[in-house]
């Protein structure tokens, strides 16, 4: 096997087989569901692994990969994109991001989805006046109000999202939540998906590798998947 010549060729093998696993899961949740398997989006989440670990996972067919900091995903991310036809990869930003680097998050990442805060929107505004790309935007909601996790309030969501369109000019298209380690997932994917209903976003953030298949039931567009194909990170 052509894999096992290369570095990690055994963990890589074990990753496809992973990520195999997780996509039948995601079409199994989405049909007993009553959804479209297609309206549900695999994000890998590629964090802490490096090149040599995303290449099978991409050689898989896999196309849209999630990273948490900014300066790890520019340190991996254009050259596995070199490789791959233009536009072929997704990628997008799920870790907090800091509004001095909004215009390098807009450069590389296709989706934003942790847009949280008015002086983030302000930065993101301007950054978008300097180019012609064009991320999608997410507002991230802190919807176990945590008071070390990032995210909107769940209560401050409907006057921030209005901010974002109003104030800064901003097309925000979906929600994105991370729910409390401990205690049930379900009320914050279900207060997630009626934030979302409300202002009409079609694009709904929430599931990982121990909950995706309850995200899905209850309406998730994209779940972030990691461990779960490419293995505990160190
Ligand atoms: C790391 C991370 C994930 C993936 O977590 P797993 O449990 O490894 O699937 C999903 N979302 C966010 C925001 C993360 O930081």
């Amino acid at each position: 096997m052509a894999d096992q010549d290369e570095p990690g060729g055994d963990g890589a093998l074990a990753a496809v087989r992973r990520l195999a696993a997780v996509r039948e899961r995601i079409v199994r949740a989405a049909r007993d569901g009553g959804r479209d398997p297609r309206k549900v989006t695999l994000v890998a989440i590629s964090k802490t692994f490096d090149a040599a670990a995303i290449a099978p996972i991409l050689r898989a067919g896999q196309r849209v990969f999630g990273e948490n900091r900014v300066q790890e995903a520019i340190a991996k991310w254009p050259a596995l994109r070199q490789r791959q036809a233009p536009g072929d990869i997704e990628l997008h930003l799920i870790g907090p991001l800091q509004s001095n680097k909004a215009l390098e998050a807009v450069g590389l990442f296709d989706v934003i989805e942790t847009v949280d805060r008015a002086k983030l929107a302000e930065a993101l505004a301007a950054a978008l006046r300097k180019t012609a790309r064009r991320p999608r935007l997410y507002v991230q909601v802190n919807t176990g109000a945590e008071p070390q996790k990032s995210g909107v309030q769940p209560e401050a969501a409907d006057a921030f999202l209005a901010a974002c369109r109003d104030r800064y000019g901003l097309e925000i298209s979906g929600l994105m939540c991370i729910p409390p380690v401990d205690g049930q997932v379900s009320p914050h994917f279900a207060l997630l998906a009626k934030i979302a209903a409300r202002h009409g976003l079609g694009d709904l953030s929430m599931g990982m590798s121990a909950d995706f298949e309850l995200a899905i039931q209850l309406g998730a567009t994209h779940v972030r998947v990691g461990s779960a194909i490419f293995g505990e990170r160190g």
